[in-house]
């Protein structure tokens, strides 16, 4: 168990509550770890820096926390919870 740590949004730069919903995207080649708010503003950012950063040939993991209080586990949109009820554009 790590000690808890100051998240921040890289959006935003507003700090991210660790037991709110929050999304991480992890660069795979220097395990730092971007974070977002699930707010659907950040979302946006997220999906955006994500896709520059994809289009420089980084490669990264994403990871969606979902909040302390939500019943659901899998990752991902629409959960039961709804942490993350906007989808990013990922679809099409
Ligand atoms: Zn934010
Ligand atoms: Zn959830």
């Amino acid at each position: 168990m790590s000690r808890p740590r100051v998240i921040r949004c890289a959006a935003c730069a507003g700090r991210i509550k660790p037991q709110h919903p929050h999304i991480g995207v992890e660069d795979l080649e220097t395990g730092k770890e971007f974070s977002y708010h699930a707010r659907s503003g950040c979302q946006k950012r997220c999906a955006e820096e994500t896709a520059t950063r994809l289009g420089a040939g980084k490669v990264y993991a994403m990871h969606h926390y979902h909040s302390s209080w939500c019943p659901d586990e899998a990752p991902g949109f629409g959960c039961a919870g709804g942490c993350f009820d906007t989808p990013m554009a990922v679809a099409n």
